[in-house]
């Protein structure tokens, strides 16, 4: 199983290294616009993901392509005012809309593939793409399931692309439907409903009948009380803040993965 961190800033690299992540699982590439006031340039961005990958020597950098919107708001974006953020436009909404943005972020993207072993990662996704005129190159591309809708469409999906990474704070929030931003629905919102975790099992079967494999990178990937489980699922991947990452591997070390699928009586 691979244990990657989640970064959302090249300052982040420290703590990556020095918990020994075997890459980065979730770059949240919106932070390199949240922290500025304008749209960063290609150059700008490129100098951010070369930088990363290099420090990364090898080791595979997936960097989510910008998620903004709901809770993540950037004023220079001039984006209306909406009565329902989370599912309004946001992430992959915004690029397709907004193309000049989303090819000066593949750019740079594309560029500093050159210089490392760095992945695409598409946000909030729903379904399969037609083509957009966007070029494909070197890079391995995979995209976020997050939305019900692609894990109900990720038998497809699967054919389509290279991985899978599973976002289970927005899943959990839309398979539930509870605000994931509303502390008053705390005690309602339970990453371990059942729904939640079938859905894992689903889209891990459907990655591999195609051949490709399937991460978590939500907040799920670091709960010590669900390692075993993946494991039995057969998750691949398990990317999360780094501080975590020494402690679920000291889990991985001592799981017997076969007992675990006999127990394992999820479905
Ligand atoms: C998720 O939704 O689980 C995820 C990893 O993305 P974010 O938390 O940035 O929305
Ligand atoms: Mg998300």
């Amino acid at each position: 199983i691979m244990l990657y961190a989640n970064i959302g800033n090249s300052k982040d690299l420290a703590a990556v290294l020095q918990n020994d992540a075997g890459g980065i699982g979730l770059f949240r590439s919106e932070f390199i616009y949240l922290e500025r006031d304008t749209f960063p340039t290609e150059e700008e961005q490129f100098q951010i993901y070369r930088t990363v990958a290099e420090t990364m020597a090898g080791k595979p950098v997936i960097i989510r392509t910008l998620d903004i919107g709901a809770d993540k708001k950037c004023d220079y974006f001039e984006m209306e005012p909406e009565e329902n953020p989370a599912m309004g436009c946001r992430a992959i909404r915004i690029c397709l809309t907004r193309p000049e943005i989303f090819k000066t972020q593949l750019r740079a993207l594309f560029r500093a593939s050159a210089f490392g072993n760095i992945s695409i990662m598409y946000p909030m996704i729903i379904s399969v793409l037609t083509e957009q005129g966007v070029t494909f190159g070197e890079p391995k591309q995979g995209i976020m399931i997050e939305t019900p809708a692609a894990v109900m469409m990720s038998e497809e999906l699967a054919k389509e692309v290279d991985f899978f990474s599973i976002g289970t704070n927005d899943l959990t929030q839309y398979t539930l439907a509870i605000d994931r931003q509303n502390p008053k629905l705390d005690a309602f919102y339970e990453p371990h409903h059942p729904a939640v975790l079938r859905m894992i099992q689903m889209v891990v079967e459907n990655a591999h009948k195609a051949g490709i494999w399937a991460g978590i990178c939500g907040e799920l990937g670091a709960d010590t009380s669900l390692t075993r489980r993946f494991l039995a699922m057969g998750v691949d991947e398990l990317s999360m803040s780094p501080g975590s990452i020494l402690p679920v591997r000291k889990i991985i070390l001592e799981t017997d993965v076969t007992k675990e699928r006999e127990n394992n009586n999820l479905c």
